[in-house]
């Protein structure tokens, strides 16, 4: 999709249609009412009859009937009332009306900017973008019958006054950047696990650094054996494919480096403590974490961040077979910890543990790890919003902060030394799992991954919060790419 930025005169569009936002109960004002003035009031009508209101979602489709005017439709589309307005409902109401066009089959879109929503220009301009482009996101890559029915919108044109196009051009530019970044997350992480293996990660991962421009460095199974990354290897034991830990190095300049972690299971079945099967297909998409750190990195690059950013993903299935680790297995992390493992299905843990030891050689100001890691985020939080945890209060702030901003929505949870307790093992160090019910399992599984950090660090567990299961206002049904804009929102700071 093209977007471009233009200044005033919409009624002289080619576009097939103009999208317009509104306010719930109020009139028109501004570039609305000069449109409206051009289309003789029939705008103004649709708001008099009271056909349409405004109310946050709403739509409304007004068929223009003109001589000498080319515009042909408006979409009204409602943001609700102004005092509770977000930037989160501009996101939906971009989303619905730039769906709307592309399902009557419209190639070009014109929307007016909501010049008058109670936030910095620049704010509402990514959020549009970031309706349009997140919101109009398919993923069709397997389909083979009726291709010729798929439907896309080839661009879309945003209007606002003269003197705005510079900033508003400027955070259009921005979001589009972070947005195909998200979509390339999004895309990565929908494969399925016949061919979203280790080794097509790694490729996939070494394609978006020649393209993006950061360095791409993949480990096979001798080199992470050479690493002594035993916690690593346990978990992919069990597979005929081939484990890969990827290390990616983007220097625009940064002092001191800031690593991001992404856990990167391509499928999960639980390994030899099986899942249930119900569900078990959405286990393709335990590989988010690593996703991200992908898109993340890309998005880092392409916009030439002054930041020195690592990124490094362990790539493994988790699969049971004679080979695989057992329950009661002990195995050594390459610090030297010693890791009891009670349930193969709790390996998000075992496979970051090294990959948080490999981080402490950069010295990093800064880690951030981003991990589908338990099912009990989900029962706390469900699938609006992503756990928090952490040993620095001032970084837990500053992601919480960008977490508001984004909309990749994320709520802290304490580490209190009272839960290291938990993951006390009879015959090692640690074990990989809490309590036989699981209480606090996202805290349990985050004080794991702390025995393995000694510089200030964040863990995200994104388990509720990385696909759909069901279509939300702007993220359509599977992955989500979250974690991509909470990202560069924090690191562009
Ligand atoms: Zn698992």
């Amino acid at each position: 999709m093209k977007l471009q930025v233009n200044a005033g005169r919409i009624e002289d569009t080619s576009a097939e249609a103009i999208l317009l936002f509104h306010f719930k109960d109020e009139t028109l004002g501004g570039l609305s009412k000069h449109v409206d003035e051009k289309l003789k009031g029939q705008i103004g009508a649709v708001l008099k009859n009271r056909e349409f209101i405004g109310k946050a979602g709403q739509l409304y489709l007004v068929s223009i009937n003109l001589e000498k005017i080319g515009i042909k439709r408006v979409i009204l589309a409602g943001m609700g009332g102004r005092n509770e307005f977000t930037l989160d409902k501009l996101r939906g109401a971009a989303s619905k009306g730039a769906n709307y066009a592309k399902n009557l089959g419209l190639k070009h879109l014109a929307i007016l900017h909501p010049l008058e929503a109670p936030v910095a220009i620049e704010e509402t301009a990514a959020a549009l973008t970031e309706g349009v482009m997140l919101g109009t996101y398919q993923y069709n890559k397997y389909h083979t019958e009726e291709r010729s029915e798929i439907k896309t919108l080839d661009s879309v044109s945003i209007y606002t006054d003269v003197n705005k196009v510079k900033n508003i051009q400027k955070a259009v530019e921005f979001a589009e950047t972070v947005c195909n970044a998200t979509n390339l997350t999004r895309d990565l992480n929908n494969e399925p696990g016949n061919v979203g293996t280790p080794t097509y990660m790694a490729k996939m991962a070494e394609e978006a650094g020649k393209k993006h421009g950061f360095k791409v460095k993949v480990f096979g199974k001798n080199e992470i054996e050479g690493m002594k990354m035993h916690s690593f290897l346990s978990v992919a034991k069990g597979s005929v494919q081939e484990p890969k830990f990827v290390v990616m190095e983007y220097n625009g300049g940064g002092k001191d480096a800031i690593v991001l972690v992404g856990k990167g299971i391509t499928f999960d079945s639980g390994g030899i403590s099986i899942k249930p099967s119900r569900d078990m297909e959405k286990m393709k998409w335990d590989k988010s974490g690593a996703c991200s750190v992908i898109g993340a990195m890309s998005a880092a690059a392409a916009l030439k961040l002054p930041l020195h950013l690592i990124g490094l993903t362990p790539f493994t299935e988790n699969l049971p077979s004679g080979s695989a680790s057992k329950p009661g297995d002990v195995v050594y992390a390459s610090n030297g910890t010693s890791i009891e493992i009670q349930n193969t299905d709790a390996e998000g843990r075992l496979v970051l543990a090294d990959a948080l030891v490999y981080a402490q050689k950069y010295k990093p100001k800064a880690v951030i790890d981003l991990a589908t890691l338990t099912g009990a985020c989900v029962v706390a939080l469900g699938d609006v919003a992503a756990g928090l945890m952490g040993n620095d209060e001032k970084l837990i702030e500053k992601i919480r902060k960008a977490s508001e901003k984004s909309g990749d929505k994320c709520w802290h949870l304490p580490l209190w030394k009272e839960y290291d307790e938990k993951i006390k093992s009879d015959i090692a160090d640690i074990k990989n799992v809490g309590t036989p019910g699981g209480d606090a399992g996202a805290i349990t599984a985050a004080m794991f991954l702390k025995r393995f950090v000694n510089y200030p660090w964040v863990h995200l567990d994104i388990a509720g919060t990385a696909w759909n299961d069901y279509e939300k206002p702007y993220l359509t049904k599977g992955a989500t790419g979250f974690g991509v804009r909470l990202l560069i929102e924090m690191l562009r700071d």
